[in-house]
This record gives structure tokens, C-alpha cells and sequence, in this order.
């Protein structure tokens, strides 16, 4: 044959649908054409030369010792020219039915052998009839061809891929969204047997279905020709004959990329929501219409005190007694009312009747609705809020504190500076009067003399407790202790204070033996000073200041008795207070800036001692301080301060 003849044969033979296969005496491939190479996958080059028997499954490669075509020559005339019903092998490994004939033309080395195949494919491609016409005829006494073809339209038009199947089981028909699904032709789908798939599970549902049982499959179809993975959702259901039998199955077809990226998305959605309720620092909660927990998450469990899944199916009552019926009410009233109740504060003894340290709690509660109002429980958000209405009050406190303390130091500097002021006064005018008489040459009254020291004796002394106060705030009001006679200081002291006493009378109870303490001289005398000061000062219209030293249990105790104006009761603790001053001792009528008793106190207790007071308002007061003897084992002094400082 002629090149230009060659070539015009091999386009004729391009044109024709059904595939054609010619092959030499040896059976091998001489000549495909296109159709060829699109039903069975391959290059026409990679054909030519190979064994025609490639083009089918092993089993049908040899037949009662023949090959394939062979044996289908010898039977020519037996079928007449009919084509025989066989499985023809794609290059993947995939079967397809096929119709194919055989023929031979030629002897010996010329010898031609022609195969020619048909796809068995149905008339859903072939349908033709227009969509109107088609369903116009769906009535009751609707011919069957018409229910047919209407059953075609439908299954053509289906959202879903649809496939249906023999008992063999060989796709015999497929709508265009299954081959869609599939990425290959519905050409290439009919005629392809499901056994050739490969795939356990889904030949478990062909096989399930064609015994009369639907079956599902769900997974990942990877298709042949791209590779192209989509994830499938396949139901398979028996489709029977007139007769009853299963004469073959449908094989429904989802595409479920969306639905599994849609389930994927609310899974990581509801996984970040669980995460966000369980680590939650808020109690989380939901009752249900019965008010019986749904769930609860960690920290409400350990809010209530019961583990978590302890919680599902019961009441508040049911779990928390008493106090859960209390706290029962805020959810019931939202389940009542359908109305949210927000910050509502608890206490766990007062509100909850709960024993043991007082908690606090703050809750929300709110009714939880579908989107179409139905209410379907009570949300509840429980916090714990005891550290933090502690830290409230704490601030409180502080700013309370904080506003005395501003109070105190403002009471305190107009006292100090009238304080102050006061001696200064009478200091200048007595001055001015020694002045005058010195100008005149007039005798000085030592009377004026004693009254200008009397006054610089105050203010001295007014700065000296202002001093001492300081030094004690700063940790440096230093002691130089030494041994003692506890009882000649006290009389000393007394003797000193004669020409201040006015019209009082000091009377001395002497302690029958000496007693010694371990002291600073200079400071117990200031102690004991401020207090006989204080008796003077407090008990204005004179009268006897008692004072007494006895020892009792190795310790001395003095008392300073006067039948002055008394403290208050509820002040008497307080006296002993930085700038503390009763409510009866009036500014005006006492003078003082509420420093003695506070020095006093620092003095004693850091001499291992004590200072008291017992009084009664308007009858007078005692004061009581403590030492311990020399002989005293208790005695624990603190050490010399390093800097000394000046009296
Ligand atoms: P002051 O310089 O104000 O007297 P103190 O510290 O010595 O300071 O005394 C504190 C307060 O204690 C006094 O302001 C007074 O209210 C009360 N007080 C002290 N001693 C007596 C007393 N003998 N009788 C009544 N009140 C007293």
C-alpha cells in the first residue's frame, strides 16, 4: 500500500466510533485507531507491536487452548457474525464490557486479524426528547416507555451522580454528574466492572446491595484518569426485576468535599469552644428546663464542690442541699420570667447559709433560646469574687485609714502650732516687762523670771516630745540602759515636780525593800513625769495624786491614781495612739498635743514592760506601768542603740 493510501486508511479507521484493533499472524498489534486509544487509555505508539491479548484480563488471554482471538475465529460461523460479550482491559487495570468481533483476512505471513469492539453503554446518552414533552406525560396511566424516559430525565437532571449496575456487577448506565464526579467520560464509565475497582468496601456494598441490602459508603475516590481525590458519600441500593429478584443495583453518589470541610470547620469550631468552657476562669453552666445540669465546666465543679460529671442529670437541691435551693432561685426566676438576671452577689454563710470562711460569688444567669425563641434552658455564669471583694475592702480600709491619718495630721498641726505657740506669748510679755524695768532701773521680780522659764520649760519640753515621736517613728529613740533604784527615781521624780503641783497633793506609798530595775534613768523619769503631768493636768480642781510602787512576782509595778476627768471607755484603748487625745480633753481646755503616753509606751515596752489604764469617766483614772526587777529572769531589754543622742 502506498504511503498517501496508508495514511487515508488510518484517517477513515480515526473516524470510525467503535475502536478497531488489527493485528499480524503473531497476534501482535499492527494498527489502532483513535477510538482505541481513548478506551483503553493508551498511546497508539505504545500499542503497536505489543500482544492483542494486553487488551484483555489474563484469564481470557487463552481459550480451550486457543487465544482469545483465535478461539473466537474458530467459533465464526457457530456465531454468525455476532459479537461476543467480553471484558476488555484498560491500561489501568480497569475491565469495561465490551461487544467484540473478530475477523481475518489474508494467509499465512499476510494474515490479518481485525478485532472491533462496541461500548455497551446505555440510552442515556441517546436521549433526545425534549424535557417539556417528557414530563407533560407524568399522569396515572402514564405509558411505561413514557415512565422510562421520565425516570432517564430525572435521573439526568439529579443533583447527585447516579450509576446503576448489573448483577456482573458491570456499570450499565450513569448520569453526567457521576461522570462529573469521576473525571472520566460516561463512555468510558458503562461497561466498567465494579470488581476491578479494587476497593474492599465498596465492592462489600455492590455485593450487599445486589443481596437485597442497601449499604453505604463513605470515603475518598481517587479518579483514574487525574488523580484527583474527592471525598464521596455512595448509598447502594438493590434494584429488582418484574419478578422480585435483584437483577442489579443503583449506586447513589454525593460529592461531600463541602459538607466534610463545612463539618471539619464546626468541629474546630466546637473543639475552640470547648477548649474556651473548659479552661474558662468563669463558672460555666446549663440547666435544662427542669433545672437539671446539662453540663458544667471545671471551675463551677470546683465552685460547688462536686466533679464535674457529677453534675449532668441533677438538681442544685439534688447537689448542694440547702444552699443549692437558695441558689436554685435565680435560675428558676429566669425559666419563670424568660427575663436574664445579671451580677447577683452572694455570700456563702450569710446568703447560702454555707458553714465555714465566708466566700462571695457573682452570678449571671439567662435564659438560652433556639433561633426561633424556643427556650431551652438557663445559662449560668458563676465567679468567685471573694480575693477581690476582699482586696475592695482592704482598699477600703486603706482609704479609710488613709483619711483619718490626713485628719489626725491636720488636727494635729493646728494643735502643735497653737500648742506652740501658747507659752510664747506670756514669754514675750514677761520679757518685755524685764526690759522696762531695766530701762528704769527698777529691782527684777524673780515671780517674772520664773514664769518666762516656766513657759521656755513648755516649749522646750512640747519640742522635746515632738522630737522623741520622730525618733521613735524612725526606730531611733535610743535607751542606755544600766541598774536602777526604781523607787528613789520615783521619789526624785516626785521631789522635782513639787513647785508644778499647785494645789494637789502627791502621796507616796513607798514599796517596803528597794527594787531595782534595769533601765534608762532619763527616759523612765520622762515616763513617769508625763504621767504625774497628765494626773495634774486631767483632775483640775486639785485633790490627792496617789502614787504606788509594790512588787509583785519579780516585777514592779507603779500606779499613778488621780481624781481627775476619766477617759471615755471607748477611748481607752486608743490613748496610748500617736496624737491621741480623748473627746473630754477639749483643746481649749487642756493643752497637749497627744504625744506623751505614746512616748511613754515605746519607752516601757521596749524596757520589757507594760502600760495600762483603768478609769472611770468623771471619777478619775490609774495609770499602771510594769517592770521587770533586776532579779527578774523576764527581763529582756533591748540592746544600746549605737547612736547616742541628746537628752
Ligand atoms: P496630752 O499631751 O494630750 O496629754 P498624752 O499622750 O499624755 O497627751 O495623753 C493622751 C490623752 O489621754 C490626753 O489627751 C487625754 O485625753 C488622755 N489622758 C491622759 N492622761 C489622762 C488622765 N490622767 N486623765 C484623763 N485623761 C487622760
Amino acid at each position: 500500500m502506498s504511503a498517501g493510501a496508508s495514511r487515508e486508511l488510518e484517517a477513515i479507521l480515526d473516524a470510525a466510533v467503535d475502536p478497531f484493533v488489527a493485528c499480524g499472524p503473531d497476534e501482535r498489534i499492527l494498527q489502532v485507531n483513535a477510538a482505541t486509544e481513548r478506551l483503553l487509555g493508551w498511546d497508539r505508539e505504545q500499542l503497536l507491536g505489543r500482544p492483542v491479548t494486553d487488551l484483555f484480563p489474563s484469564r481470557l488471554h487463552r481459550f480451550h487452548g486457543l487465544s482469545l482471538p483465535r478461539y473466537l475465529l474458530s467459533r465464526r460461523k457457530a456465531l454468525g457474525g455476532r459479537p461476543t460479550r467480553v471484558f476488555a482491559r484498560r491500561r489501568d487495570g480497569v475491565e469495561l464490557l465490551v461487544e467484540l468481533a473478530v475477523g481475518a483476512a489474508g494467509m499465512d505471513g499476510q494474515e490479518r486479524i481485525v478485532l472491533t469492539m462496541r461500548r455497551l453503554h446505555e440510552v442515556i446518552d441517546s436521549l433526545e426528547e425534549p424535557v417539556e414533552h417528557v414530563a407533560g406525560a407524568l399522569d396515572a396511566s402514564m405509558h411505561p416507555e413514557t415512565a422510562d424516559r421520565l425516570y432517564r430525565l430525572l435521573v439526568e437532571n439529579a443533583p447527585l451522580g447516579i450509576f446503576h449496575f448489573d448483577r456482573l456487577p458491570v456499570i450499565t448506565a450513569c448520569n453526567d454528574r457521576f461522570s462529573g464526579l469521576i473525571g472520566t467520560s460516561k463512555r468510558n464509565l458503562v461497561g466498567l466492572n465494579l470488581l476491578t475497582l479494587r476497593d474492599e468496601r465498596i465492592l462489600t456494598c455492590v455485593r450487599e446491595s445486589l443481596a437485597g441490602r442497601p449499604c453505604d459508603y463513605e470515603g475518598t475516590y481517587r479518579a483514574l484518569s487525574t488523580g484527583k481525590e474527592t471525598p464521596v458519600r455512595i448509598r447502594f441500593a438493590p434494584c429488582y426485576a418484574e419478578d422480585g429478584s435483584v437483577e442489579g443495583g443503583v449506586g447513589i453518589v454525593e460529592d461531600i468535599t463541602e459538607r466534610r470541610r463545612v463539618e471539619a470547620e464546626r468541629e474546630e469550631n466546637l473543639a475552640q469552644l470547648d477548649l474556651l468552657f473548659r479552661g474558662a476562669p468563669v463558672g460555666i453552666g446549663f440547666l435544662d428546663t427542669r433545672l437539671r445540669y446539662v453540663r458544667v465546666n471545671e471551675t463551677l465543679a470546683r465552685l460547688n464542690g462536686i466533679p464535674a460529671d457529677a453534675h449532668p442529670g441533677h438538681t442544685l437541691p439534688e447537689l448542694l442541699g440547702e444552699a443549692g435551693a437558695i441558689a436554685e432561685q435565680g435560675p428558676r426566676y429566669v425559666l419563670n420570667t424568660g427575663e436574664p438576671l445579671v451580677d447577683q452577689e452572694s455570700t456563702s454563710d450569710v446568703d447560702l447559709g454555707i458553714e465555714g470562711p465566708r466566700r462571695c460569688f457573682r452570678g449571671n444567669f439567662y435564659p438560652v433560646r433556639t433561633p426561633d425563641g424556643r427556650v431551652l434552658g438557663v445559662g449560668v455564669l458563676i465567679e468567685d469574687i471573694t480575693e477581690r471583694r476582699r482586696a475592695e475592702e482592704e482598699r477600703a480600709h486603706l482609704y479609710r485609714e488613709a483619711q483619718e491619718a490626713i485628719r489626725v495630721r491636720d488636727d494635729f498641726l493646728s494643735i502643735a502650732s497653737h500648742e506652740l505657740k501658747t507659752p510664747l506669748t506670756p514669754l514675750s510679755l514677761r520679757l518685755a516687762t524685764l526690759e522696762r524695768r531695766l530701762e528704769r532701773g527698777e529691782n527684777l521680780d524673780p515671780g517674772v523670771l520664773r514664769h518666762a522659764r516656766h513657759q521656755l520649760t513648755r516649749l522646750t519640753g512640747l519640742i522635746n516630745d515632738l522630737l522623741d515621736a520622730s525618733r521613735i517613728e524612725a526606730g531611733r529613740l535610743a535607751l542606755h540602759p544600766e541598774a536602777t533604784r526604781f523607787d528613789l527615781l520615783v521619789e526624785h521624780t516626785l521631789a522635782s515636780m513639787d513647785g508644778q503641783r499647785g494645789n494637789h497633793t502627791f502621796d507616796f506609798e513607798r514599796p517596803p525593800e528597794p527594787i531595782s530595775v534595769h533601765g534608762d534613768t532619763y527616759r523612765l523619769e520622762q515616763v513617769l513625769s508625763n504621767l504625774l503631768e497628765n494626773a495634774l493636768k486631767y483632775s483640775p480642781d486639785g485633790g490627792t495624786i496617789r502614787v504606788r510602787l509594790s512588787l509583785s512576782d519579780d516585777v514592779a509595778v507603779l500606779s499613778v491614781t488621780d481624781p481627775g476627768i476619766g477617759i471615755p471607755e471607748d477611748q481607752q484603748q486608743q490613748l496610748f495612739d500617736r496624737y491621741f487625745r480623748a473627746r473630754n480633753a477639749s483643746t481649749r481646755s487642756y493643752g497637749g498635743l497627744g504625744l506623751g503616753l505614746y512616748i511613754s509606751r515605746d519607752i516601757v515596752e521596749r524596757h520589757g514592760g507594760r502600760i495600762w489604764v483603768e478609769s472611770v469617766p468623771g471619777r478619775g483614772s490609774t495609770f499602771y506601768v510594769a517592770l521587770p526587777t533586776l532579779a527578774s529572769e523576764r527581763a529582756a531589754l533591748p540592746q544600746v542603740w549605737p547612736d547616742r543622742h541628746l537628752h
